[in-house]
């Protein structure tokens, strides 16, 4: 599954091809994929240009402006198997589903699972639909984010897990974000100080920095925009793990299962 490592390389690389060109064209393959549907989202994009490409934890959000009408904003979440090709020699299999033309550049929406959505929201940075969400990982101040979590009683794997909370990590980093500040997946927030939270922020920001640099990890059929995976599955200490030893003490590695999600850590580096 795509998660925010993944999603800011997505979204590095449409900054970086599609700012300032215009949308020509609109293939649509499945219509399932566009939250309004064939007619509007064509109606509201084609003819319009890309300006502004924003972030906001696994979600991207498209500015398209024409200069006289109101823009328009479309909203992408990959959700479990979604995709985006933007390749010349890119030959579109049975699960493409969307192909934008550029002016001649096709860009390819691809989604095995066809659970990703696109959907036209109502602001550049902070629509409506995920006014839910809490405040970008990589961006969320200590300040802030301590206030979110500190008091809680729940485990802080669920907690790190909870977008409401703070957006962008996902299973994979948490579980290396906890195992490099030495806290146990099951430890509380409210039994931490605050120096130990803020380990865990630091790291968080530090382990998802790291991934981006790598490209994301690949996971199942995760590839980035140019159709190659991303290395930082050969970093991950933890995750994926179970059974093997720990790369700093040799112990075993352990799964568990914490609010329904598959859970590694050392029992020696991260004691209960
Ligand atoms: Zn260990």
């Amino acid at each position: 599954m795509p998660e925010l490592p993944e999603v800011e390389n997505v979204a590095l690389a449409l900054r970086a091809h599609l700012t300032g060109r215009r949308l020509t064209d609109l293939h649509i393959g499945y219509e399932g994929i566009l939250r309004q549907g064939a007619r509007a989202t064509r109606k509201a994009l084609i003819g319009r240009c890309i300006d502004r490409v924003h972030r906001h934890g696994k979600y991207i959000i498209i500015n398209f402006s024409d200069g006289v009408q109101p823009d328009s904003h479309l909203m992408i979440h990959l959700r479990m198997t979604g995709q985006i090709f933007i390749l010349d020699d890119y030959i579109p299999d049975k699960h493409v589903h969307l192909t934008f033309d550029f002016e001649g550049l096709p860009v390819h929406y691809r989604d095995v699972r066809k659970f990703g959505r696109l959907e036209l929201v109502d602001h550049p940075e902070h629509p409506s639909a995920i006014a839910h969400v809490g405040p970008d990982m990589l961006l969320v101040r200590f300040r802030e984010w301590y206030g979110r979590i500190s008091h809680r009683r729940a485990p802080m794997k669920a907690l790190l897990l909870d977008q409401g909370i703070a957006s962008g990590l996902g299973n994979i980093y948490v579980d290396e974000s906890l195992f490099l500040a030495g806290i146990h997946p099951l430890t509380k927030p409210v039994d931490l100080d605050e120096e130990d939270l803020r380990e865990v922020w630091r790291i968080s920001k530090r382990v998802l920095r790291n991934s981006i640099k790598h490209g994301g990890t690949t996971f199942m059929d995760f590839k980035d925009f140019y159709g190659k995976p991303g290395n930082f599955r050969s970093q991950l200490k933890v995750y994926g793990r179970a059974g093997q030893g720990c790369s700093r003490c040799g112990s075993t590695i352990e799964g568990i299962r914490i609010a329904g999600r598959s859970s590694c850590f050392c029992p020696e580096c991260q004691p209960g």
